[in-house]
């Protein structure tokens, strides 16, 4: 992991990075620090007003104008997919990285009792919609000089562990596509990709699955951002299939 990675100002200048779930959480501060360090940042999400703050922000601070594109991975098609991607084509010719950072927790509760329709829902917008999403970009990180994408999973993506259901299989599915497609895309040598755990980190999603926690013990997304400009910038070229956590391993 690259925690004390220190970025320069001007990273990212120059690229255009497509940021899933920008709305809230990781995938919020994420964007605008993509942006701080230069990027024109597409915020893609569910939540329109939750996108305009955020495309708020990026403009009060002088970075560089971003994109905000409304899309629900659960009710999204193979059309809206391939609509984003002329759009991309047609505004900008190119993508320059991809953050899969939107993911559901659904429930944390026994296999026993696990709701079919939330476990295809979680799947859904964890898994299908990310991987039909990345198939009809493609054509435009292959365009890019040096494109990043980066998949976000979890420590219950690499070990399995009790109640974490279709959440937990989702990223191990995420993991193993992260690794096809690496194998796939590494002749190319100007696209890479890896996964990133981001570790327990303070945000809505965390909360909702250790209500019992207190979320000021926890470190903020703030704080594990080197990690993230790393992967999206240049020093990360010639690192492909691997994974990544962006805080250091628990010693317990
Ligand atoms: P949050 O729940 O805080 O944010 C998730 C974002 O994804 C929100 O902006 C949300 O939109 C968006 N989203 C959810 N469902 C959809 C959908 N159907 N279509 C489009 N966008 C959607 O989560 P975090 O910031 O905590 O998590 C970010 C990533 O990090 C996730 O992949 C998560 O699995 C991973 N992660 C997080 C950890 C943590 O401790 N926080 C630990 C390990 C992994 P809206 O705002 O509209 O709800």
């Amino acid at each position: 992991c690259r925690i004390d990675y220190q970025a320069p100002a001007d990273l990212l200048e120059g690229r255009v990075i497509l940021v899933t779930g920008a709305g809230d959480g990781i995938g919020r501060v994420a964007a605008l620090e993509f942006a701080r360090h230069g990027a024109t940042v597409i915020l893609l999400g569910r939540t329109l007003a939750k996108l305009e703050k955020v495309y708020d922000e990026i403009e009060a601070a002088g970075c560089p104008q971003p994109a905000i594109v409304p899309l629900n991975f659960e009710g999204a098609t193979l059309k809206d997919y391939h609509d984003l991607a002329e759009m991309l084509d047609k505004e900008f010719g190119r993508l320059d990285g991809l953050l899969h950072n939107a993911s559901l927790l659904g429930r944390i509760t026994p296999f026993e009792q696990y709701n079919p329709e939330l476990w295809e829902q979680v799947m859904q917008v964890n898994f299908n919609g990310p991987v039909w999403m990345t198939q009809a970009l493609l054509p435009l990180l292959q365009v890019s000089k040096d494109a990043s994408v980066v998949f976000t999973s979890s420590s219950v993506g690499r070990k399995g562990r009790a109640y974490w259901g279709a959440y937990s299989v989702s990223k191990f599915a995420t993991e193993g596509f992260m690794e096809v497609l690496a194998d796939e895309v590494e002749h190319l040598g100007t696209l890479r990709v890896n996964s990133l755990n981001p570790g327990a980190t303070r945000t809505t999603m965390r909360a909702n699955a250790y209500p019992g926690e207190d979320p000021g013990t926890l470190p903020t997304p703030e704080t594990i951002m080197p990690t993230y400009l790393w992967l999206m910038g240049p020093d990360s070229q010639g690192h492909n299939g691997e994974r990544f956590d962006a805080q250091p391993p628990k010693s317990a």
